[in-house]
């Protein structure tokens, strides 16, 4: 367990919002682009500023926003330091010439090699796995793999996100990157035929879903779950959540699904020091608890303790395909996506 007390407001009254400008350099200061939306996020900015005595100023919003913004602002930007969620995202900031290599014997050690760009340009500091869900009451033999979506006995049954969604668009990158293209595609019209609804709504919906029967069987971020569990739900009940059955697919091969939240420093960064010290501090053992038991994901770092929501979930084989061949088979996967008719 972990313990947790009053948010510091340093950082909050140093945060500024999407839409206005920070100044470049200052003694003492961390700019960041951040596209986490998560309100106990606010605990790992002022533990900083509190260590350090520097001071965050913060944007947040869309990553592809923030990305646009990095760009259009070129050598001019007062970016530090650039925070996401996803593989896809952070690939592109990279690819886009918006990062620079951190050379940190810290961040090597500590980061294991494939939550690490090759480059050193950016680094994963949480993990969250893309899981089934089942209605324990309903389904008597959940699907065991990714693959088993598309059988014949889960007619009527599947809730899923659209293919607009990067979650979406990643796991079916990452089923493409293992099994090639013509499986996939065969796999996604399956899936589709097996729809109970047209997709709709964030992971929580598809969670909610199987709470007021309209799905018997959901795909859902881990943290989604464990959030539920820790915090409640104001459309599931304790029963609700209760009957609700998770597998960790694949675990025979391939592994479950795996995505990161992820960050690096800016090509042009003023404060490039602080922002060094920045990311070697989010993979300290207080900040990555933070990750866990703030927002209910699995820590980058080994051998840090999960919060009991997590550690409820239990222990898995996680994918081992490189992130980078995720990002790099998101052109085929949605255009696998849409010949499947998948909304
Ligand atoms: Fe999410």
């Amino acid at each position: 367990m972990f313990i947790r007390s009053n948010t510091s407001i340093l950082a909050l009254a140093a945060a500024a919002t999407l839409g206005s400008a920070i100044s470049a350099y200052a003694d003492g200061e961390l700019n960041l682009y951040s596209s986490r939306h998560y309100d106990t996020d606010e605990r790992l900015y002022s533990d900083f500023t509190d260590a350090t005595g520097i001071a965050i100023n913060r944007i947040e919003g869309n990553a592809d926003e923030l990305i646009a913004r990095m760009s259009a602002e070129g050598g001019n930007s007062p970016v530090d330091v650039f925070l996401t969620v996803d593989t896809v995202r952070i690939t592109r900031a990279k690819e886009l010439g918006l990062l620079q290599s951190v050379d940190s014997a810290l961040l090597e050690q500590k980061i294991p090699a494939y939550l690490q760009d090759a480059d050193n340009q950016w680094f994963a500091f949480s993990q969250r796995a893309r899981i089934l869900f089942y209605d324990k009451t309903d389904v008597a033999n959940p699907p065991a793999t990714y693959q088993d979506l598309a059988k014949p006995e889960y007619a009527g049954m599947v809730c899923i996100r659209s293919s607009s969604n990067v979650y979406t668009q990643n796991i079916t990158a990452a089923l493409t990157a293992h099994l090639g293209e013509d499986a996939v595609q065969d796999w996604a019209s399956a899936v589709v035929g097996n729809f109970a609804r047209d997709p709709q709504g964030g992971d929580t919906d598809q969670l909610r879903g199987i709470a007021s029967g309209e799905c018997d069987i959901a795909m859902s971020n881990t943290y989604y779950f464990a959030r539920a569990l820790r915090k409640g739900d104001k459309s599931m009940s304790a029963e609700d959540l209760a009957n609700i059955g998770w597998v960790f697919p694949n675990q025979n091969e391939l592994g479950a699904h795996m995505n990161i939240s992820g960050g690096g420093v800016a090509v042009n960064a003023p404060n490039r020091e602080n922002a060094v010290k920045f990311l070697e501090y989010l993979a300290s053992e207080r900040a990555q608890q933070y990750f866990s038991a703030g927002n209910d994901e699995y820590p980058a770092v080994p051998g840090v303790g999960l919060s009991a929501s997590v550690a409820t979930l239990g222990i898995f084989r996680p994918d081992a395909l490189p992130l980078s061949e995720i990002a790099d088979n998101i052109e085929p996967a949605v255009r696998i996506l849409s010949e499947a008719g998948w909304e």
